[in-house]
């Protein structure tokens, strides 16, 4: 079973469309194989790649018939790409409870590799669940500055309107109380308002140094990062759960892999 804990083994993975069509048969016919139109549970090879052919009534099934995937109009390989892109970052729930929002800079020389990295810092904000227990589920994405006007949509795209948020003293926040009555700004004390994206923050640079040396492709590093995170604390696998749910044409993954398009 396919982990996705890693965008680059996925993409070496998937290379090519035959091992996407491996995939989904091993998904298919974990159980064994039966025959769609005789039950018969002998089969040999058939024309397609994958697909296999009924020793009695020759009826030769693909990987993809009867899936969500043998509807979809684009290549397989761009629907398994849809999948990881769905996984990263899905927001299957909005974040309730308590909740801390925090904007954070990466980049410039000290995150960057030596004597090359002389981007401009970008900047990032960042939204995690905390529980008794610590941070729960976190999210993050980069912004061009820390206006309303950024910080807004990611808001919406992740924070349930009843959560109990809290915010630095930044007056970006401000204007976002009219929708989010429970949020609650903290002047900074020396650093001290947030008790826990801070100790996030430091985690994640510690592992981008660790790993990527670079901030070139700093949103597809949050979302593995962030991807990471939230499997460990969710102990699911969303990705295989969604090529399983298409396999078995369950009509709930077609939205999910629209909405990522
Ligand atoms: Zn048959």
């Amino acid at each position: 079973m396919f982990t996705a804990n890693n965008i680059i083994e996925f993409s070496k993975q998937f290379s090519t469309q035959q091992a996407c069509y491996q995939y989904l048969a091993n998904c298919k016919w974990k159980n064994g194989y039966t025959c769609k139109k005789c039950d018969n549970t002998n089969y040999c090879k058939g024309q397609k790649p994958y697909s296999r052919r009924c020793t009695r009534c020759k009826y030769d099934e693909s990987p993809t018939a009867g899936t969500l995937f043998h509807k979809l109009k684009f290549p397989i390989q761009k629907a398994f790409y849809k999948a990881i892109k769905a996984m990263e970052q899905d927001p299957d729930c909005l974040l309730t409870g308590q909740v801390e929002v925090d904007e954070f800079r990466v980049g410039g020389s000290e995150e960057g590799r030596q004597g090359r990295s002389k981007g401009k810092k970008r900047e990032v904000v960042l939204a995690i669940k905390t529980s008794d227990y610590g941070i729960h589920k976190a999210y993050a994405q980069v912004i061009n500055g820390a206006g309303t006007k950024e910080l807004r949509p990611f808001f919406e795209r992740y924070i349930a309107a009843q959560a109990c948020i809290k915010t630095a003293g930044w007056p970006g926040y401000s204007p976002l109380k009219a929708s989010y009555p429970f949020s609650k700004q903290y002047p900074s004390k020396k650093g001290k308002s947030l008790q826990l994206t801070p100790r996030y923050i430091l985690m994640f640079k510690a592992w981008l140094r660790g790993i990527h040396h670079s901030v070139k492709h700093l949103q597809v590093y949050l979302c593995e990062y962030n991807y990471r995170f939230n499997m460990i604390k969710q102990k699911k696998v969303i990705f295989h759960d969604l090529i399983t749910k298409m396999v078995k044409a369950e009509p709930i993954a077609i939205p999910e892999l629209m909405r990522a398009a």
